[in-house]
């Protein structure tokens, strides 16, 4: 269906951060699929382990132990400092597991119609519950009526969410994204983690950090809420966790880990051995080589290399970036800028209207990343010359 307002090009093949179209064409990905393909395209380790997986098992049921699943639980929680999983297949579904979660524990303390606080300017997902939880008019327009049991305060603003404290005592949960994607990757102050953390406990709110986006080494860390020296109750990824095999997890700490007993939520698909072994050769490349430090170091420079090329430029709101998600914000639409990236062999992408986003994966050469930023900068140059 007529979902996507699609760029004309059909891609057939990809390597590494290299994608190939119908008629021969490569392109430098600075995109990743949306933040999926962080080891690249056709990554030789997870290759060989899908296709050994493919003869071997590929799926039996979550109605039997699945030994895979196990060991990517155990290492999801090892890197997370969580304790739990549930695995889905999807961002949208690790939020639904998350708001199904604060629901339960709402009850379980008999408030009747329990409340989650969300953010302005977030993205959950477009299933019913998770595009009520977004933040955007855009996505939710036309589906009313919407899910209720949400409260929504501004993105980075810990004065509105004392005054939900005081105010609103059916609230049992925040959901909000560390850094927002969708958004236009919007940066919140460096302790806003640590002061949501201390405001959740204060209150007895469960912490739910949807880490979608920006989990997986995208930021520079494992997840994003490691630079806060925090920890989530529930923490949400997908995107990366399967290099493009379609994955969602919903993980839990403490008493939010054990409020799903069997008949309470499940997934025919979910967690199983193909995604499984497909996450499990992504987590082990990523730890032999080292990329969640990549994507730190790498980040930093294009950071600094964008600053300095157009820091100055009018035109340019602001350059920000955590790792390799990154976002140069324009004072201008300027979603034209992907079409006339596409005609240079570039794939960059633009969100909320006015930022330029960046999710190059996590494996860009150093060449590469030298060719992006040329590019983009002449891009951006050119386009605000014209106005
Ligand atoms: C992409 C995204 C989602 C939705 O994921 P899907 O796999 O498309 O359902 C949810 N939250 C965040 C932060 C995202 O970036």
């Amino acid at each position: 269906m007529n979902t996507y307002a699609r760029l004309p090009v059909r891609f057939v093949g990809g390597r590494g951060s290299t994608l190939t179209d119908d008629s021969g064409r490569d392109y430098l990905d600075a995109l990743s699929g949306i933040g999926v393909c962080n080891l690249g395209h056709a990554h030789p380790a997870v290759t060989q382990a899908l296709c050994d997986q493919a003869g071997t098992l590929v799926h039996t049921s979550n109605l039997y132990g699945i030994p895979l699943q196990e060991r990517l639980a155990e290492a999801l929680t090892r890197l997370s400092g969580m304790e739990r999983v549930f695995f889905c297949n999807s961002g949208a579904e690790a939020n639904e597991a998350a708001i199904k979660l604060a629901r339960l524990a709402g009850h379980a303390r008999d408030i009747d119609e329990p409340a989650v606080v969300v953010m302005d300017g977030s993205f959950h997902g477009r299933t019913l519950a998770t595009l009520s939880a977004t933040g955007n008019r855009r996505v939710q327009a036309g589906f009313e009526p919407l899910v209720t049991g949400f409260v929504r305060v501004p993105f980075d603003d810990m004065a509105a969410l004392e005054t939900v404290a005081e105010n609103s005592p059916q609230v049992v949960a925040v959901l909000v994204e560390p850094i927002q994607g969708e958004g236009g990757v919007r940066i919140p102050a460096p302790d806003y983690l640590a002061r949501l953390r201390a405001l959740c406990d204060r209150m007895g709110w469960l912490l739910m950090l949807d880490e979608v986006q920006t989990g997986m080494g995208r930021t520079g860390r494992w997840f994003a809420f490691q630079d806060s020296g925090i920890l989530p109750d529930v923490l949400l990824l997908a995107k990366a966790l399967g290099n493009g095999v379609p994955m969602g997890a919903c993980l839990a700490r403490g008493a939010a880990a054990e409020l799903f007993q069997p008949g309470r939520h499940g997934s025919t698909f979910g967690g199983n051995p193909l995604a499984c072994r497909a996450a499990l050769a992504v987590i082990e490349v990523m730890e032999q080589e080292g990329l969640v430090a990549r994507s730190a170091a790498l980040g930093e420079r294009l950071l600094a290399r964008f600053r300095q090329a157009l820091g100055e430029l009018p035109g340019v709101v602001s350059i920000r970036g955590q790792g390799l998600m990154l976002g140069i914000e324009l004072d201008r639409p300027c979603t034209e800028l992907m079409g006339r990236a596409l005609d240079q062999g570039l794939l960059i992408n633009v969100t909320a209207d006015t930022v330029v986003r960046l999710l190059p994966p996590l494996i860009l050469g150093e060449d590469e990343a030298e060719r992006l930023a040329d590019g983009l900068c002449t891009l951006i140059r050119d386009f605000l010359a014209e106005a």
